[in-house]
């Protein structure tokens, strides 16, 4: 169907719908991706701190050990255990110094020999570890403290801050990881900090010593995930793109599908842009107006007046045309009810039908709606239902067409001639009026033949004692011969051509 409108809100919504169908797998894959990302991360922090635990708990094993060779000389004299001291520093590869205490006071170092140092417990983290940013030897140079205490004997051994910031750069390289003890920390670049933990803000992992007083921390930079997302998976961000390019795509297609006639037609509905017109009927003798057929017009807001045979097939064809009629016999009421009380007599009002509203009993209630806006007894509602597609008799249809009757409404069978209904047909339905079809009336005075069709249609509604009108007159010529011929309704562009509702009302009141 050539029509369409498309309105710019409309236009706007169908953007939108196809960026929000493109984008919504791309979001949702970039969620997936990013969880994904978050979770590697994760895994690797964990592997990082269990790896950089392990290699301190080595380390401290083998100052520990040290200290444990050296605690039963604490109480000798320096001079006696230097020796043992040195001994320890050179055979042990993470050792930088050994010290040997009595009651709490430093008296000898593998450095020094004899010395005179106090020595605080509460330095310690649990009274083992102290980790320092430097001693008057190597000031600014970290230093980890491992203490060992009984009772008054008591040896220290140090591990030099340089083995530690190594494994920390080594094993972390891109992960950050610190090395915490008590209220200080190591970072890779081998200085000692202290205070409160800065959080590492994705993917954090702490790992606590069984063995010793200290804890690792693993983790990454703000932002590390859409770095680890654009590093790590090129391809499948490529994909994702694709994928949003086609599904963006179809949603197109569909909405295009989605304006089909049957949108169209449910939004001109909407839109109230199907209107009556109407075309006056008269009586066959005296020509004065007699009623009048509604004709459907589509006042498209771009195409201008519709044709009803462009869109009333496709409106059967969606079960629009129930509504589309509802609708058009509710206007109508509306326009004609207040003028009813100058009606000469019931006013005849044809409407058009299809198949589809005899599907069920809703027309029944329709009729009654139509029927109670005028005053009683000022109309006559004719229901027209085409003879090229009479509907099938059903108990159903019995059943619409019983109660029709009973509230009075008549049914004309439209286009009569061009289809082949059988008598036996046209009494099963109760049918009240034929409408002879215009090709017979356009015969008149031209084919012998068709004439005499007409005339056994004629002949036919009257031995069956049907109404007859003659549809389609457009000349003198043809309204005397249907007037001579006792056809009771006549309907043609020489009493008038369908008009609007108010061009019908102003020139009601002329005939
Ligand atoms: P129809 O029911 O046979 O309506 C008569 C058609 O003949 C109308 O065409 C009318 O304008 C036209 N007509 C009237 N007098 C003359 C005349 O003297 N000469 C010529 N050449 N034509 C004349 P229209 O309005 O274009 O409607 C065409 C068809 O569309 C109708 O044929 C009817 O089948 C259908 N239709 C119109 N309105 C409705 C409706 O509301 N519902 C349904 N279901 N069908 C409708
Ligand atoms: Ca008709
Ligand atoms: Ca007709």
């Amino acid at each position: 169907m050539p029509l369409t409108v498309k309105s710019r809100r409309k236009r706007s919504t169908r953007i939108a719908v196809t960026i929000l169908s493109g984008a919504l797998p791309m979001l949702l894959g970039g969620a997936i991706l990013y969880m994904q990302a978050g979770r590697a991360l994760e895994q690797n922090a964990e592997q990082t701190a269990d790896e950089a635990l392990r290699q301190f708990n080595l380390m401290l094993d083998n100052t520990a050990e040290a200290a444990r060779v050296l605690l039963p000389l604490a109480g000798n004299r320096c001079e006696d255990a230097k020796l043992a001291l040195r001994e320890q520093v050179t055979r042990r590869p993470f050792v930088r110094s050994t010290n040997l205490v009595w009651d709490n006071n430093l008296y000898c170092s593998s450095l020094f020999g004899d010395y005179q140092e106090a020595v605080n417990a509460g330095d310690y983290a649990h009274g083992q570890l102290w980790l320092m940013d430097g001693n008057p030897v190597t000031p600014n140079t970290a230093l980890l403290v491992y203490r060992l205490s009984d009772d008054k004997k008591g040896a220290l051994t140090t591990l030099d801050g340089y083995h530690l910031s190594n494994v920390l750069r080594l094993i972390g390289r891109q992960t950050l990881l610190l090395l915490q003890v008590g209220n200080h920390w190591l970072s890779a670049d081998g200085k000692v900090h202290s205070g409160a933990l800065s959080a590492l803000p994705v993917a954090q992992s702490t790992r606590v010593s069984e063995r010793y007083a200290f804890t690792v921390e693993a983790g990454f930079p703000e932002g590390e995930t859409w770095r680890y997302i654009s590093s790590e998976y090129p391809p499948l961000f490529s994909l994702l793109m694709f994928f949003g390019v086609v599904a963006g795509s179809i949603g197109h297609i569909l909405q295009k599908r989605a304006s089909s006639p049957s949108v169209e037609l449910q939004r001109a509905l909407e839109a109230g842009e199907f209107i009556p017109y109407f075309q006056p009927l008269v009586y066959g003798d005296t020509k004065k107006w007699s009623g009048t057929e509604v004709l459907m017009r589509w006042n498209h807001p771009k195409e201008g007046l519709v044709r009803p045979d462009l869109f009333i097939p496709f409106a059967e064809h969606s079960g629009l045309i129930v509504p589309m009629t509802r609708a058009l016999m509710q206007q109508t009421a509306a326009l004609l009810a207040p003028v009813s009380a100058t009606f000469d007599g019931p006013f005849h009002i044809g409407i058009n039908i299809t198949a589809s509203h005899c599907q069920d009993l809703e027309l029944v209630e329709d009729c009654r709606v139509f029927l109670e806006a005028f005053l009683p007894g000022s109309v006559t509602l004719v229901l027209e239902l085409t003879e090229r597609e009479l509907i099938e008799p059903t108990p159903l249809t019995h059943q619409l067409f019983e109660q029709l009757h009973a509230l009075g409404v008549m049914i004309a069978i439209d286009d009569f001639g061009t289809g082949h209904s059988s008598l036996g047909y046209l009494r099963q339905f109760n049918v009240d009026f034929l409408k002879i079809d215009q090709s017979f009336v356009a015969m008149i005075g031209a084919d012998a033949l068709s004439r005499h069709i007409l005339d056994s249609i004629i002949e036919l509604s009257a031995k069956l004692d049907l109404g007859i009108v003659a549809e389609g007159v457009e000349t003198e010529e043809q309204s005397d011969y249907l007037t001579a011929h006792q056809v009771d309704f006549m309907q043609g562009y020489l009493f008038g051509r369908p008009m609007p509702g108010a061009d019908f009302i102003n020139a009601l009141s002329d005939h």
